[in-house]
């Protein structure tokens, strides 16, 4: 008679294990199964050492993802329905998602190409989580925008523009190194810079200052990307010290990596600074204050839990901190510059961000940048733009204008130097150590095909006063003044 053969009930977790883990039999050319594990010299002896926290099943991982987005879509279809767009701070706030829809959208879905790579090439299943999860924040911030789109000016065409636009250099850039490097060079790219550095700015602190500027739909859409970032997050410094506690080579391979990406991240968070200190009518935080509580601090912790490992703090963190009292301004001033081309509206700063400014920063901005920034104020009211004919002078590395490079004979000495300036010792420190991989990018701006955009797009671009965007707004709203 045969008798049935009961298995021990597995739990959740362990059915998972058991379904994408362990397959019971073992891979008799791994190298030819999983070339990219030996390219870049990183040693892994034990994979079942990996821990992957926070890693739903699959199960639970479509439910949740489900529910999230029905609560957000009923969000953002109830802001479309009662146009939402009437109810934003001032007109000027758009800008603000046409930066993030034109620079970090896209990035999101390289992140989602990346992963998906590194799942396969690694054989790992949390990454094709966060493959899934990339190319949800992609979508959802699309369509949080996209509503937009229909009354300002400057959000169609993001994804050319991301590959053509100076402006947006360094964001294609960022993208483009991470897409090129290495499956483990990657995941140390995106835990401790992207998933860090960008994340927790941009979809903590910025999405918060949105939902004050009445922008419901945006914020939502980001805050609910942020809870998956969480995971990501500790999925990413669990395999940090997973790969260094490995091998006693490793070490020295992730530093690098470590060193390169939160620099790299430091730059392209540029772009959030400006967000932050001038795109947002209302403001909360300011971008060094957002800084602060959201990178250096965390980070630190972080790398004090690493220290036993014989991981040390990024090379240039001093630096990085002390650039944060600097740089949306400097930023800031740039785009203004060079606001002929630009894909979205600049203006002057008024009296009382101004004063916010002065007040939030004490030690630089009425010293460094005031003067500058009434300068631009008193050229805009005497109807002068304060624009560059010339495009500016990228950094070979970051892709950021490099300071002090600007006007004709500048651009002409960039070119004899065949676009190897830098806008930092770091950014030069990161192109020498791969030299052949950053000189394939385009060397300065000049050499961008698409520096400014056609005269048929001019309403996407130049001054936010006198723009279609302000007119719109205004007589939307009565003519009613905003701040
Ligand atoms: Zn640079």
């Amino acid at each position: 008679m045969d008798t049935t053969v009961k298995h021990p009930a597995m739990n959740r977790t362990q059915r998972q294990q058991a379904m994408t883990r362990d397959l019971a039999w073992q891979v008799s050319q791994p190298e030819a199964v999983f070339p990219a594990r030996n390219l870049e010299g990183i040693r892994i002896h034990d994979w079942s050492a990996l821990r992957q926290p926070l890693q739903p099943t699959l199960e639970q991982y479509w439910k949740l993802q489900g529910e999230k987005d029905k609560r957000l879509y009923a969000i953002t279809d109830a802001f479309a329905q009662n146009n939402g767009q009437l109810g934003l701070s001032d007109a000027r706030y758009a800008n603000a998602l046409k930066l993030l829809l034109q620079a970090f959208t896209p990035i999101e879905y390289s992140a989602h190409r990346g992963y998906a790579r590194v799942a396969r090439q690694l054989g790992l299943t949390d990454a094709a989580f966060q493959s899934a999860d990339h190319l949800r924040h992609n979508h959802l911030e699309v369509h949080a925008i996209s509503h937009f789109n229909k009354y300002f000016n400057g959000m169609h065409s993001y994804t050319e523009w991301f590959d053509h636009h100076w402006m947006l250099a360094v964001a294609k850039s960022y993208a483009d190194d991470l897409l090129s490097a290495g499956p483990f060079e990657f995941l140390v790219a995106m835990a401790v810079g992207y998933n860090t550095v960008i994340s927790n700015t941009l979809h903590v602190s910025f999405m918060s200052a949105a939902a004050d500027n009445g922008d419901m739909s945006t914020s939502s859409a980001g805050l609910t990307a942020q809870s998956d970032k969480v995971r990501h997050q500790v999925a990413g410094q669990a395999l940090v010290a997973f790969l260094v506690q490995q091998d006693p080579g490793n070490l020295a391979l992730v530093q690098a990596w470590i060193d390169k990406w939160f620099w790299r991240s430091v730059r392209l968070s540029s772009l959030v600074a400006v967000m932050q200190d001038y795109m947002l009518p209302y403001h909360n935080h300011s971008w060094q204050e957002v800084w602060t509580m959201h990178v250096a601090q965390p980070l630190a912790k972080v790398f004090d839990a690493w220290k036993p490992l014989g991981l040390a703090l990024p090379r240039h963190w001093q630096q990085a901190n002390e650039q944060q009292a600097h740089v949306s301004h400097q930023t800031w001033l740039r785009l203004c510059r060079y606001s002929a081309g630009l894909p979205l509206h600049v203006w002057a700063p008024n009296a009382a961000a101004l004063d916010w400014l002065s007040q939030k920063y004490p030690g630089t901005f009425d010293a460094m940048f005031r003067p500058h920034m009434m300068g631009l104020a008193h050229q805009v009211a005497h109807g002068q733009r304060p624009q560059e004919t010339n495009a500016p002078v990228l950094c070979g590395t970051c892709q950021l204008p490099v300071p002090g490079m600007d006007g004709a004979q500048a651009l002409a000495q960039a070119s004899t130097l065949k676009g190897r300036c830098f806008c930092s010792l770091p950014c030069q420190h990161i192109f020498n150590l791969e030299a052949d991989k950053h000189s394939t990018q385009a060397a300065s701006s000049a050499q961008r095909h698409g520096w400014t955009l056609p005269a048929s797009q001019a309403a996407d671009s130049g001054l936010f006063d006198g723009s279609q965007d302000e007119h719109n707004f205004e007589e939307w709203n009565g003519g009613a003044q905003h701040p």
